[in-house]
């Protein structure tokens, strides 16, 4: 689980069951976890860890097994399923690509125009529908450059595709 560290790992976690769901899945990569010991890990209330644990296995991402302790009460051990989230996690990168790969090719393939006030930014058949004028202030449109936007574009899909 080396990938579980980068953004879209963490974005794609936290997007389930929140902020907080970051650290519980870290501390369920090294092992089963009881509620009891992810809380007591974590400085959380066992509420808010079974409130995390519940919506990854809505998900299918985590399983538990329950098991009777001489007490006389049940305990929940919870594991993660690695290969399921490493493959959520890879299917919403191969998305965030595509859409970003999407955009470069717009932006790449586009030219764009602008007013001098930078009230929108048009394409040449935009700018051409307005006869080139602002249609918010009514300065004339100007060529705009994005050449800064492709780069940037071009680096970070560069600096996914290589993680
Ligand atoms: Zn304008």
């Amino acid at each position: 689980m080396e990938s579980l560290e980068e953004p879209v790992s963490l974005d794609f976690i936290a997007g389930i069951g929140g902020i907080r769901a970051i650290g519980v899945i870290r501390a369920l990569t090294k092992g089963e976890r009881t509620e009891t010991e992810l809380a007591e890990d974590l400085g959380l209330t066992e509420q808010i860890i079974r409130g995390i644990l519940q919506r990854f296995y809505d998900a299918k991402l985590v399983n538990f097994r329950k098991e009777r302790e001489p007490n006389g009460w049940f305990v929940y051990h919870w594991e993660l399923y690695p290969e399921r989230l490493a493959e959520a996690i890879s299917r919403r990168k191969r998305k965030i690509l595509s859409l970003l790969r999407k955009r470069f090719e717009f932006e790449h393939s586009n030219h764009f125009f602008m007013c001098t006030e930078r009230c929108q930014r048009f394409t040449f058949e935009e700018g051409f529908e307005n006869d080139f004028i602002c249609p918010s202030c009514g300065e004339s449109l100007r060529q705009h450059e994005n050449e800064f936007a492709c780069q940037e574009l071009e680096d970070y899909i560069g600096r996914m595709e290589s993680s």
